[in-house]
């Protein structure tokens, strides 16, 4: 059998990670919306730098967002506004940093690498700071 290659684009059931079965009532309409938003704008940045990237943090209902280490309770994992990426060798970070227009095109706003070893973080909204690229 032939290996399976990387499907070319991340879907709503990889961003949920199968919460939405088990906190479906945190699902709202709009944050439904705001997942579909952000999974157009990432495949898009994903595209263009010719990497792609499983999805290491998709949706954080509010109980999820609780158990995790350093995680803002404004968070914008809890709203479907954000996800984070495996970017263990650092090249989709690199690439972002290198190409803040693109980023700008897109409407996409990145978590310094610094502060995401093996993880590229990615937000459809702006931070309170408005920088492109940002520190939590
Ligand atoms: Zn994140």
């Amino acid at each position: 059998m032939p290996a399976r290659k990387l499907p070319p684009t991340l879907k709503l059931a990889d961003y949920y990670m199968g919460r939405d079965k088990l906190h479906r009532s945190e699902l709202s309409r709009e944050i439904r919306a705001n997942a579909r938003e952000t999974l157009r704008r990432v495949n898009g940045l994903m595209r263009r730098a010719g990497l792609m990237r499983k999805v290491t943090s998709g949706w954080r209902p509010a109980t999820i967002n609780a158990t995790v280490p350093g995680a803002a309770r404004g968070s914008k994992h809890l709203s479907c506004l954000a996800i984070d990426l495996e970017d263990r060798n650092g090249a989709l970070d690199a690439w972002c940093l290198a190409h803040p227009d693109v980023l700008e095109e897109l409407g996409l706003w990145l978590e310094h690498p610094d502060a995401t070893p093996g993880w590229c973080h990615l937000q459809t909204q702006p931070p309170r700071s408005g920088s492109r690229v940002f520190y939590p």
